[in-house]
């Protein structure tokens, strides 16, 4: 390999064996050795030689002209001599400069990117996985039941609403890069998970930090974004779920997509309040969308959606016709399921210093009247399910019977079906005819 650049040792054992070129400054030296750890301790084998590697990861410098040049000779001869190169490193910071020259390279990302390229690594050469040995199976330890398992696709939060103090406790919003969110997924499915739970804070910004950074997927190119990572999940062989979504106007693609069969017919958006003077005090993103209007064409684009939504009542300044109209509103949307909070002063937050704090007593009220409401829509929604056969997700077997999740039902939070039947497992998904509801659950016999 390159002569004047860092290079790896033979480390020999039975995972895929990388090469890896390392120019550059003592950070980027680090970035190197992290890189080599986290593969290490995943079973691939080092190897100085081009020729034996599954693939070569070259980390670049872009200090100087001379450095830069030095960089790309180096992915020039990598990809000469093997063909699979994975570059990152701080040229990687600028990828056209790379791409435009070496348009074959299989992922570019920038400094301390680790997490990249180890899933670009895991997707040209998958690790070894070797269940005698691993003490932690191949998709990871889950505290949830084996059928399902979230998905946490980015941290932290962009957004500045004035209840909340995520931001500030967690930082501005990371996206993990779109082959490694894949690339988990895919092991969360081959290890036996039914059901993808999409989470993160504000699902529906997903990549904005990296400006939607693509990278190579499966023969094609991925952005690092909402649209294409639901495109791409949807080609799994399991029900995907997506929480935390806001308005935002590319929502609509991935209606289509839900309407499509490819992610479940099932959108959890925060909505938090109706009333536009209570969400502009509240900070809320796309808090100027008509979302009234996106709930009806989104229901005429996917008739099965379901809608789930929180709000908060008895927010500082809420006053009784802010309240009513978000009754109204209420009544229009008929969302299917809802939670509700009572406004409580976080420590922290904005809100706290907004005038106009609601007294317990009306925050009480006004909970009571909002949760009356949403029992009524909810039945009526639930009884029109009623003579319909559904796929309900097995979650439990009770001695009454089972317990299950239609797909308008994320676990935990929404209601359930319970099942009479038999034969059944956790995880298996059975047909279902609907036989009553009520404003909560639904019943049915398996078909
Ligand atoms: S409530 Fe607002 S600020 Fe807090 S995490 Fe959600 S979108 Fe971000």
């Amino acid at each position: 390999m390159k002569k004047d650049a860092k290079q790896t040792t033979e480390i020999t054992g039975d995972g895929p064996k990388v090469g890896i070129v390392s120019l550059g400054c003592p950070k980027a030296l680090v970035d190197t050795e992290r890189i080599l750890t986290q593969l290490r301790s995943e079973g691939y084998q080092l190897t100085p030689q081009y020729e034996d590697a599954n693939v070569v990861i070259v980390n670049t410098c872009g200090f100087l002209d001379s450095a830069k040049e030095e960089s790309l000779e180096a992915i020039g001869e990598a990809m000469d001599a093997n063909g699979k190169v994975i570059v990152t490193g701080c040229m990687g910071a600028e990828p056209e400069q790379i791409t435009k020259k070496f348009p074959k390279v299989l992922a570019v990302t920038g400094p301390q990117q680790y997490e990249a390229v180890v899933g670009a690594v895991h997707n040209v050469a998958p690790p070894a996985h070797d269940p005698f040995v691993d003490l932690v199976p191949d998709y990871g330890i889950k505290l949830t039941p084996r059928h399902y398992a979230y998905l946490k696709i980015s941290e932290g939060c962009n957004n500045r609403c004035t209840f909340c103090i995520i931001p500030s406790l967690r930082g501005d919003l990371v996206s993990r890069p779109v082959i490694q969110v894949l690339a988990e997924a895919e092991r969360l499915v081959n290890g036996g998970v039914k059901e993808i739970l999409v989470i993160s804070q504000d699902t529906s910004a997903y990549g904005v930090d990296t400006k939607y950074q693509p990278y190579p997927w499966r023969n094609r190119t991925v952005r690092t974004k909402f649209i294409d990572l639901c495109r791409e999940l949807g080609e799994m062989d399991a029900w995907v779920r997506l929480h935390y979504v806001y308005p935002y106007p590319h929502v609509d693609e991935v209606v289509e997509l839900m309407n499509e069969g490819k992610v479940l017919p099932y959108i959890d958006i925060p909505f938090q309040h109706a009333s536009p003077a209570v969400l502009k005090n509240m900070r809320r993103p796309a808090h100027q969308e008509k979302t009234l209007d996106r709930v009806k064409a989104w229901r005429a684009a996917c008739p099965d959606l379901t809608i789930r939504s929180t709000f908060i009542v008895g927010f500082p300044g809420e006053t009784e016709e802010d309240f009513e109209m978000l009754l109204d509103w209420m009544e229009e949307a008929e969302l299917d399921r809802v939670g509700c909070f009572k406004y409580e002063a976080v420590a922290g937050a904005k809100a706290n210093d907004l005038p106009g704090a609601v007294p317990e007593e009306v925050k009480e009220e006004r909970f009571h009247r909002f949760m009356s409401l949403q029992q009524e829509i909810s039945r009526e929604r639930l009884a029109k399910k009623v003579g319909r056969t559904l796929p309900v997700i097995i979650d439990n077997m009770g001695t009454e019977g089972y317990v299950g999740r239609t797909q308008g039902d994320a676990p935990e939070i929404d209601g359930v079906v319970y099942v009479t039947g038999e034969g059944l497992k956790q995880g298996d998904i059975a047909n279902v005819k609907i036989t009553s509801s009520d404003e909560y659950d639904l019943f049915g016999n398996t078909v």
